[in-house]
């Protein structure tokens, strides 16, 4: 455990959680894997040092089977649809989209029934089909055509919006995007963590976390480090791997 002060309400809030007998649950999406790389290699580490389950967002069509053969190594990876090719679309005065409303909506249907077929090709049973757009942008009105694209799961971030498949979304991003592009404030990261947790305490979504190993600097790292000390060895907390959400939400919708 730590005594680092930053650290120490969420410390106490599990402690609380604990006596109540009722398990936080947290799970872990990173983003925009593509081929294995140091920066790849020390998520898997880390995660698997703490046997936190991770769930990759992996871009279609820029990714072969080298990384396949790394994962092959790593059991508690499992592999998500990053999009097509990560490509915006959008005009520059616009936010970056790469499924939005600026092509016909064929288009982007078949970019991500390819995205599918092309990443469960490769990965076999460690691929979910579950669509996480990048940038975390989709046009709502594609959001129905992805169960019949094959998809049983959408993941963006923010609250969950209604929709006709299981929505499994982050809620807490490390990174400073409008920043300083690194880590976010790690006092203010632990607090949105607790807001999390007391939501889903009372019947919200689990703490997704939100990571994008290739940009994280040291502060990132430490950031995650402390997190999985404080959480991933206690019965308090239990990190779930994606198909446990995936199946829930499915039974949810039926
Ligand atoms: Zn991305």
């Amino acid at each position: 455990m730590t005594s680092d002060p930053i650290w120490q309400p969420l410390v106490e809030e599990l402690a609380r959680r604990k006596r109540a007998g009722r398990k936080l649950e947290f799970w872990l999406r990173d983003d925009d894997a593509v081929d294995p790389t140091p920066a790849l290699d020390r998520l898997l580490k880390l995660t698997g040092a703490f046997a936190v389950p991770v769930t990759l967002a992996v871009i279609p069509a820029r990714t072969d089977g080298k990384l396949v053969a790394r994962l092959d190594a790593a059991p508690h990876a499992a592999v998500a649809i990053h999009g097509w090719a990560h490509r915006n679309h959008a005009p520059e005065d616009q936010k970056t989209q790469e499924l939005g409303a600026h092509r016909p909506r064929e288009a982007v249907l078949h970019d991500l029934a390819r995205g599918l077929s092309r990443i469960t090709g490769l990965h076999g049973t460690r691929a979910v089909p579950m669509l996480v757009p990048p940038w975390n942008r989709i046009d709502a009105s594609l959001v129905s055509d992805l169960g019949s694209t094959g998809f049983a799961a959408l993941s963006v971030y923010g609250p969950p919006k209604p929709a006709s498949l299981a929505v499994i979304n982050t809620n807490v991003d490390i990174m400073d995007w409008h920043g300083t592009r690194g880590c976010r404030d790690h006092g203010l990261l632990v607090h949105a963590i607790i807001a999390q947790m007391r939501h889903a305490f009372d019947g919200g979504e689990p703490v997704g976390l939100l990571t994008h190993h290739l940009v994280h600097d040291e502060s990132a790292w430490l950031f995650l480090e402390r997190l999985f000390a404080v959480t991933a060895r206690t019965e308090a907390c239990a990190w779930l791997p994606i198909k446990t959400l995936i199946g829930r939400g499915i039974e949810r919708g039926k």
